[in-house]
């Protein structure tokens, strides 16, 4: 597939004070963008200057939310090259996200084409301090203009890229967390494995209440008893007893995290035993209270690892381990994260070097 460039004629001044990116608030100068249409598949793959999108108000997405996206990032060496971690991952479990909403499969090699054209045209956006990298936001939606709910033949698949700061500027910083016991993320036969729009707007209630009691997220629980750990905001989420490590099994309404899979092989391949498992919150807290949890830790792109000081549920607030930074946690995110940026020998194949 040919992708057709159209370059900006007013180009954006790169962010001088790399220290201020944040998340997700600036965007680079073009996206990449690739149409669907039902007995066709998949064309016009091409990158245009980032801009707003012509929409209809009847359009599909705004009504039935049928909208997908993903979360990966490029990563800039000690060196100056650019790389990536497991991206195919992405567009794989971005496909089997598609089946699910009913959506088409992605065409995952001109996807992946068409991220690399984009980065190569962006490669000056992928910030230089250490910690800092590019986000990779792909996202589906669906565009015909129709009211009645069901599957649209139009769907759009795009990519923006967004300079993001270092998650730690002052090392790992254990977070509290809220174990929610009313309403929750994900239920069996739903959506909790896919990363759907609508699974983001029914968690901004439970996050909003949370952050107002003074937590940075939410820790889910299942949604037919509400007794097992799903998980935590945003991320998966593991626990350590000593040299163990275990996380709760993927039960379909866990979405399957690439660092979650990342973390556990790793883990694996420095000798700590791995459980995957159903995991009781009566358990966890149990055994926080003995001592015999020693660690609990979130995982995802963002952050990769987010170590957890408090648990609380209802009145009972309890602190895991001594309330810093254990020393699994600390040792699992050092290596990732040199991998990540190539500080650290890949041996698992996972990287995609760029340049
Ligand atoms: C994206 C996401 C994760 C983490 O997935 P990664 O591939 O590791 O970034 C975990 N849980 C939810 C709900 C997510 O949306």
């Amino acid at each position: 597939m040919e992708i057709k460039v159209t370059l900006t004629t007013a180009p954006k001044a790169k962010p001088q004070d790399e220290t201020q990116l944040g998340f997700g608030r600036l965007f680079t100068d073009h996206m990449f963008l690739m149409d669907y249409y039902a007995g066709q598949g998949w064309v016009d793959p091409r990158i245009v200057p980032y801009g707003a999108f012509q929409m209809d108000p009847a359009a599909m997405v705004l009504h039935y939310g049928q909208a997908i996206f993903e979360g990966m990032k490029c990563y800039r060496r000690a060196d100056g090259g650019l790389q990536l971690f497991r991206p195919t991952a992405n567009f794989a479990r971005m496909s089997n996200s598609a089946e699910r909403m009913c959506m088409p499969r992605l065409d995952e090699e001109a996807a992946f084409e068409g991220l690399k054209k984009l980065l190569e045209v962006e490669q000056e956006w992928v910030p230089h301090n250490v910690g800092t990298s590019l986000y990779i936001r792909p996202t589906m939606i669906a565009m015909d203009a129709q009211l009645g709910v069901h599957a649209a033949k139009h769907y759009l698949f795009y990519i923006i890229l967004s300079p993001v700061g270092s998650y730690y500027k002052d090392g790992l910083k254990p977070v509290n967390i809220y174990v929610e016991d009313k309403y929750v993320r994900a239920v069996r036969g739903g959506t909790g494995f896919t990363k759907c729009a609508g699974n983001y707007a029914a968690s901004i209630l439970a996050g909003d209440i949370a952050e107002k009691k003074g937590y940075s997220q939410v820790l889910w629980l299942d949604g037919v008893e509400q007794k097992y750990v799903e998980e935590v905001g945003a991320m998966n989420m593991m626990f350590a007893y000593g040299n163990k490590i275990v996380t709760p099994m993927l039960n379909g309404s866990i979405l399957p995290g690439i660092t979650r899979d990342s973390i556990l092989t790793i883990a694996r391949q420095m000798g700590y035993e791995v459980v995957e498992d159903r995991l009781a919150i009566a358990d966890i807290f149990a055994d926080a209270k003995s001592g015999k949890l020693t660690e609990a830790f979130g995982t995802g792109t963002a952050a990769v690892i987010s170590p957890v000081g408090k648990l609380a549920m209802n009145d009972e607030v309890l602190t895991v381990g001594d309330g810093n930074i254990g020393t699994i946690s600390q040792k699992l995110y050092d290596t990732l994260t040199g991998i990540q940026w190539g500080t650290i020998e890949d041996k698992n194949g996972w990287i995609v070097k760029l340049s």
